[in-house]
């Protein structure tokens, strides 16, 4: 073997003993050449930098494609994952930075068998019992409309045990810590989803925030973790479909990609829905949300990592840290040491919360389509249903804008989902209006439309002056859109 040889297999053998040590570091991670192609590749976010191929031996580059190409037998170390420049692996990054972590679980008696380890309910009440809080602004359910959110402020623990539980949709929180702000409670402790806490840390923070240089009130916030909320308009009937008396309801669930609900003293869950089936009822603001742990709370309190009946708790803070200490020597709580989470599980989750926006495609249809020339019909009536007009009130559930091609003669109209939800099974319906008659009617059904979702349609028209009926018609709550749209040519200024 010449010089240069043995140099190179020593070389070799040193990179072969680092691919080793760091295959043995990701041991039990679920990061793969799989979750690579998955995350970053056919997302369309991959930088070609080809990093992954350069470190791996059965990885190749794939000219011809553009993407890494295997051509060996993968063992699904992980490590590829771990070091493209597109993937997120730093779990600081992931959950954010906290002080100190625990699994906990109550030790108050009305408190087991709540949402989780009741942890929070737990916290508000050795918050009131210490005197540390004139207030808590927590999350009850309206009693007139069974499961809708109403914010509220309490000022005993009583009313904290009464509000423990968790309901999955937005509430507005913020509201009612101002309205405890401007009632003059000094010392509130807030609970809210992730994007509620970062309400108010932006209301701290941001140059221009309410609370930046406002000394009169201390806020202690508590967040939960939070994967998605969903519409409580879309989701609940689908439920009472399925033969669900929300009014029975006692409790619901989210857990190992499953949607619980409970009815009272059942132990078993009188129907389970797998979360993905239940993607279109979900709020389309959840869609862009990045954060699962409540990264700016002071305390950030979830269920994922900690098993039945008990939670797992960031204590980002220094004043969260101790709360929650002294609130455990005082007997409120059993917490057990940082390692007794399962923080893979945790760090998993957040993941796939970090890249679900990577995946988010606003779909743009167009239609360009020929109208096919139909008898005349008379104009029917243009009323929005009832069930519409009780669901969306004044709020429009579809709005319309044109543009004229003069020279192609078309008017193009973008239709828009602006409920706030999924809408399914729609019937777009265009036809010209001359006087009361409606000419050259084009219809077109639609399976899905996402919010903020946009259909744009080419309507071919005769004169460049004139009006077209456009209607929205759905399965589930009938007409929901009507309106007569005026075009004209553009005038010259
Ligand atoms: C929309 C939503 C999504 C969630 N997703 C996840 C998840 O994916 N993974 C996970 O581990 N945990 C999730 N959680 C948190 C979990 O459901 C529990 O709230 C958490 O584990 C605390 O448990 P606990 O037993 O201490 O709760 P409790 O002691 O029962 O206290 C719950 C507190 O949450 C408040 N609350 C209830 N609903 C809302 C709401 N909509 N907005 C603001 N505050 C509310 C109540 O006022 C109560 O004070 C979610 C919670 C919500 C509200
Ligand atoms: S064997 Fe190669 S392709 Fe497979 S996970 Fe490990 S580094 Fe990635
Ligand atoms: S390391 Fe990541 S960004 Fe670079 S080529 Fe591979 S997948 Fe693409
Ligand atoms: S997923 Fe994000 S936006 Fe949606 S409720 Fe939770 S924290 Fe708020």
């Amino acid at each position: 073997m010449t010089e240069e040889e043995v140099n190179h297999e020593q070389a070799d053998s040193k990179y072969k003993y680092s691919f080793d040590f760091i295959q043995k570091k990701l041991e039990g991670k679920k990061d793969s050449f799989g979750m690579l192609m998955k995350e970053i590749v056919r997302t369309g976010i991959c930088t070609e930098c080809g990093t992954c191929a350069a470190v791996c031996p059965v990885l190749e580059w794939d000219h011809l494609i553009g993407q890494p190409k295997l051509v060996g037998k993968c063992t699904g170390c992980g490590i590829c994952y771990n070091q493209c420049p597109r993937t997120i692996t730093d779990p600081i990054q992931l959950i954010g930075e906290f002080n100190r972590g625990y699994v906990a679980n109550t030790n108050i008696p009305e408190v087991i068998g709540g949402q989780d380890g009741g942890t929070i309910t737990s916290l508000l009440c050795y918050l009131f019992d210490e005197h540390l809080i004139d207030a808590a602004i927590v999350t009850m359910k309206d009693p007139d409309n069974p499961w809708h959110p109403i914010a509220q402020i309490i000022t005993t623990k009583d009313d904290a045990i009464k509000a423990s539980g968790s309901i999955y949709a937005h509430s507005q929180t913020v509201d009612a810590l101002m309205d405890a702000i401007r009632a003059d409670y000094r010392s509130i402790a807030f609970v809210g989803t992730p994007c509620n806490i970062d309400a108010v840390h932006k209301m701290y923070s941001s140059p221009s925030g309410m609370l930046k240089y406002f000394m009169r009130a201390h806020i202690l916030t508590i967040g939960l973790f939070c994967m998605d909320s969903f519409s409580p308009e879309t989701l609940y009937p689908m439920f009472e479909k399925d033969g669900i008396d929300m009014a029975k309801v006692t409790k619901m669930d989210i857990n190992k990609g499953k949607f619980h609900l409970y009815y009272e003293n059942q132990e078993e869950p009188i129907k389970s829905y797998n979360i993905k089936s239940l993607h279109k009822y979900k709020s389309s603001s959840c869609s862009f949300c990045t954060d699962l742990t409540a990264e700016n709370a002071d305390i950030s309190v979830g269920s994922v990592g900690s098993g039945a009946n008990k939670n797992t708790v960031f204590a980002r803070t220094a004043i969260g840290a101790e709360i929650l200490e002294d609130a455990a020597q005082k007997g409120y709580l059993t917490v057990e040491p940082y390692n007794a989470i399962n923080l893979n599980a945790v760090l998993f989750l957040a993941k796939l919360k970090k890249v679900s926006q990577y995946t988010i495609q606003k779909r743009k249809v167009f239609i360009v389509k020929d109208v096919v020339d139909k008898e005349e019909s008379r104009i029917e009536t243009k009323e929005i249903s009832e069930q519409a007009k009780s669901l969306f009130g004044t709020r429009r559930a579809i709005s319309v804008s044109k543009q004229l091609n003069e020279r192609e003669k078309k008017l193009k109209l973008t239709i828009t989902n602006t409920a706030g939800f999924t809408i399914d099974n729609i019937k777009v319906r265009i036809a010209t209006i001359d006087e009361v008659f409606e000419n050259k009617p084009w219809v077109t059904t639609i399976k899905e439309m996402f919010p903020y979702e946009d259909i744009e349609v080419g309507y071919p028209v005769d004169s460049l002056e004139g009006s077209v009926l456009v209607e929205v018609i759905s399965d589930a709550y009938g007409k929901i859109f009507s309106r007569n749209i005026k075009f004209e040519p553009k005038k010259d200024t």
